[in-house]
């Protein structure tokens, strides 16, 4: 079910039946567990003439829908919870792994293929689009297969004066994109979808529909940007809907070299960051003909803005902030905010009149073959390093490249690193999303435009965030690691290569949320709430003076090496009534050992051994035994 993270412990756990081949028993387990709804007309397999189109439909990038690629034994499209409770419940049933796709932008395809050879199924959640919004209370249930378009389309008919924070691109999937967070227009002002994700229904590993209330908190603290396809199948999340005015301002200044691009964006790095949250700095830049010379190529910066305000505001504003790019009335428009979204990302103007636009909207990075990667940038590149940059837009993969600079700053400063599980805040001024794309014609030598990703990646080493080297999860990068599914013994370990870059420390949280989603309680330590304990200087600590750090690593991080501890506080676990070793008497100690034997009935057979071990004390003659 969960093909990203931990895929190793996933498999493991799922992949019960898998030698069976499974698609017609999964189709008799589906009409069985669906309540005789007509849930055969929502499933597509092979066998069917459009299950083709519907896997293309959502995939946004083309590099997985070559005939290469692996593809899902069946597609299900369910319209109700129930549906998907069936389908979560057959796979498990039929060891197939789940794929849950909302708006299909996953970079590396992970919603709609599999990196692994293992058999899998696509819930394709196109048909839960429903969006209540409560004006009086702010608020908005989105179901997870809406777009961002629609979600603030819907939102705008409601409220002139209310918006969602979340990604800029329309055709964005509400599940997937809120399940890693999520950062658009409105970011520095009020922080990302998922910090402003106040309930969601989630169906878990075992089938069960989970809200706030019902889940752990730990939970809940995890799917809210811990990564799509890790903790469950979002169906719905409650939004806190937040203020905007009901025009904003919108500009874009394109500068080349010859107009003094380089200094410009050295200029805007150390300024962008603290602009007013109300301002949406970014910059883009790619390669472009020169206007004075057609045969001549330059490096144009565009530098595109949202302001939550008039242009008469802004332009005093820039005036005084960054007089150097010399904006003017003339290049600034009104318009309200969910209209500026198309402005920013696709530079489309659209009346309030019009409809909404289509899931199959191109834009640079979506319906195309492409690679893409992140960087976190903590302090100015200097100068000479963005000349060095520039040359390897003219190589010739760079035909279709493009970096897009966003600042940060604003809200994203003061919500701590652990508050949710996105942990790239204070300290960053800006970061890095690089993009290069090719056609369908140029794909058999898609590995030559890859690897001029991977030289500009290395070559910006020096420049960004270090150990780690940041990466934003929604913008899922391979390349900085995967596990293998067979080498389930060091999964952890390999995990956290990738995990901290995304994560940071969170990751260790993940993990566990994670673990415990496999474990009724989980490990011992796991369960302790508070220690006394006695450190190198001396001093006698609890939970709160030792802080936070220190009583994670207590918990599971080896003996004898933080200090010592007294006492531990240890959180209850209730256990049924019905199960007999606990209620041994306490002079026994039970025990049953699990192993793989030869099985002594038949020759060349396995089976599984379970070995109970029973020691106890007792009097014997009047002495202990
Ligand atoms: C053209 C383009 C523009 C983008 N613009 C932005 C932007 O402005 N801001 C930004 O922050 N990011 C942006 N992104 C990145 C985007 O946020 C991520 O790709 C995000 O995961 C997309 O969500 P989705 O539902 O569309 O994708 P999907 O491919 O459907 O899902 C992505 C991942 O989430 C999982 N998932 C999907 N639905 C659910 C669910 N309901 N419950 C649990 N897991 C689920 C999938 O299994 C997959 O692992 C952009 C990406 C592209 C391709």
């Amino acid at each position: 079910m969960f093909p990203f993270l931990f895929v190793v412990l996933l498999s493991l756990s799922w992949r019960i039946n898998a030698s069976a081949l499974p698609v017609q028993e999964f189709l008799h387990c589906l009409s069985l567990r669906s309540q005789n709804s007509s849930i055969a007309k929502l499933v597509y397999t092979q066998n069917n003439s459009s299950y083709s189109s519907v896997l293309k439909s959502a995939a946004q990038n083309f590099r997985f829908t070559t005939p290469s690629t692996p593809t899902p034994l069946a597609i299900v499209t369910p319209l109700h919870a129930f549906h998907i409770q069936a389908a979560v419940y057959c796979c498990r049933k039929h060891g197939l792994q789940v794929r849950t796709r909302s708006g299909g932008h996953d970079f590396e395809g992970l919603s709609y293929t599999s990196a692994y050879e293992v058999p899998f199924v696509v819930i394709d959640l196109v048909n839960l689009r429903s969006v209540r919004v409560n004006v009086e209370k702010a608020t908005a249930w989105v179901e997870s297969g809406v777009t961002v378009d629609e979600l603030y389309d819907e939102i705008a008919r409601k409220s002139k004066t209310l918006a969602f924070p979340a990604g800029i691109c329309p055709t964005l999937g509400v599940g997937g994109h809120l399940s890693g967070g999520g950062y658009g227009l409105l970011f520095r002002k009020y922080g990302l979808g998922a910090d402003n994700v106040i309930d969601a229904r989630l169906i878990d590993v075992k089938g069960r529909i989970l809200d706030k209330k019902s889940m752990e908190e730990d939970l809940f603290w995890a799917i809210r940007g811990g990564g799509g396809g890790t903790f469950g199948i979002v169906l719905a999340w409650k939004l806190k809907l937040v203020a905007v005015p009901a025009n904003v301002t919108v500009f874009t200044v394109r500068k080349t070299l010859e107009q003094n691009a380089t200094k410009l964006v050295h200029r805007w790095q150390s300024i962008a960051h603290k602009f007013p949250k109300e301002m949406y700095p970014s910059i883009a830049i790619a390669r472009v003909n020169s206007n004075e010379d057609e045969e001549k190529m330059t490096i144009q910066a565009s530098f595109t803005s949202m302001f939550l305000g008039s242009i008469e505001e802004l332009i005093p504003l820039m005036e005084e902030k960054f007089p150097e790019l010399g904006l003017v009335k003339e290049d600034c428009l009104e318009m309200s905010w969910a209209e500026s979204n198309l402005y920013t990302s696709l530079y489309i103007l659209r009346s309030p009149s019009e409809t909404l636009l289509n899931r199959n909207q191109k834009s640079s990075i979506s319906k195309t073959f492409f690679k893409a990667k992140s960087d976190f940038v903590k302090q100015p590149i200097p100068e000479p390093a963005f000349e060095g940059l520039w040359s390897k837009f003219y190589e010739d993969e760079a035909k279709s490249a493009s970096m897009l600079f966003v600042g940060f700053g604003g809200k994203m400063d003061e919500i701590l690193e652990t508050e949710y599980p996105y942990p790239h805040r204070a300290g960053n001024l800006y970061t890095i999303l690089y993009t290069v794309d090719w056609e369908e014609k140029e794909n058999i030598n898609s590995e030559k435009f890859m690897s001029w990703m991977r030289r500009v990646y290395n070559y910006m080493t020096p420049y960004v965030s270090q150990s780690p080297r940041e990466a934003y999860i929604n913008y899922r990068d391979l390349d900085i690691g995967t596990n293998k599914i067979n080498n389930s013994k060091r999964s952890y370990a390999k995990a956290r290569v990738w995990g901290v870059k995304y994560f940071k420390n969170n990751f260790n949280r993940l993990a566990k949320v994670f673990g415990g989603l496999f474990r009724k309680y989980g490990l011992a330590a796991d369960n302790v709430i508070d220690a006394r304990f006695i450190d190198v200087k001396g001093r006698v600590l609890d939970r709160k003076s030792m802080g936070e750090d220190l009583f994670w690593a207590i918990r599971g991080g080896g003996g004898g090496s933080f200090g010592i501890v007294l006492a531990w506080k240890l959180k209850l676990v209730p256990v049924p009534a019905n199960s007999i070793a606990h209620k041994f008497p306490k002079e026994i100690h039970s025990s049953i050992a699990i192993s793989r034997v030869n099985s002594s009935e038949e020759k060349g057979k396995m089976t599984i051994q379970a070995s109970y071990g029973i020691c106890g004390l007792w009097r014997e003659n009047g002495r202990d035994s």
